[in-house]
């Protein structure tokens, strides 16, 4: 009998988590035997919150499941992969524009390494207008945000702002 341990890798900017990508980590934990969640570290992308802020935010976050762990990458995420010997990447989707951009991502992904197979996963109907941006923006003028993130994380845009 084969038996496969399932082990998928979900990477983002988490700039800052929000319950969209909550959703997204809370039903992946459902599916597969071990999550990854994967902040990337980009030296081109300019980031509110520091590579270590974002990894001790999600850490908190994932803290319910024993099957989720974080880690940073500052590569390609291919290659990441590649050197853990993990071929399942995991993207949420909010609509048809994630979805063109998510899936050019994908065919770019797969020409430089083609073991790599991107799965999708749609977002739950009351999660499709979070946008970490956005939301950024919206406590920048003292918004109400706390329908759109944890807790842990309005608690951090406040300290921010
Ligand atoms: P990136 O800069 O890699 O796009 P993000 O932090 O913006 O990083 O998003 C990480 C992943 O989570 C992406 O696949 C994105 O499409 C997905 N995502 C973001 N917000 C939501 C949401 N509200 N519902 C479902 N998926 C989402």
């Amino acid at each position: 009998m084969l038996c496969f341990m399932l082990k998928a890798v979900f990477p983002g900017s988490f700039d800052p988590p929000t319950l969209g990508h909550l959703n997204i980590i809370e039903r992946a934990a459902s599916i597969f035997d071990e999550l990854l969640v994967v902040v990337a570290e980009n030296r081109l992308k300019k980031y509110l919150f520091s590579a270590d802020e974002r990894i001790a935010l999600m850490g908190e976050l994932v803290k319910p499941w024993q099957h989720v762990s974080v880690a940073v990458c500052d590569s390609l995420i291919v290659e990441f992969m590649k050197q853990r010997d993990l071929r399942i990447l995991l993207r949420g989707v909010r609509g048809p524009t994630d979805f063109d951009y998510e899936f050019e991502l994908s065919i770019m992904n797969k020409g430089l390494d083609a073991n790599i197979e991107t799965l999708f996963m749609t977002t739950d109907p009351e999660y499709f207008v979070l946008r970490s941006s956005a939301i950024k923006e919206l406590a920048s003028f003292h918004g109400d945000i706390s329908g759109m993130v944890p807790p842990v994380v309005a608690q951090a845009l406040r300290s921010k702002y």
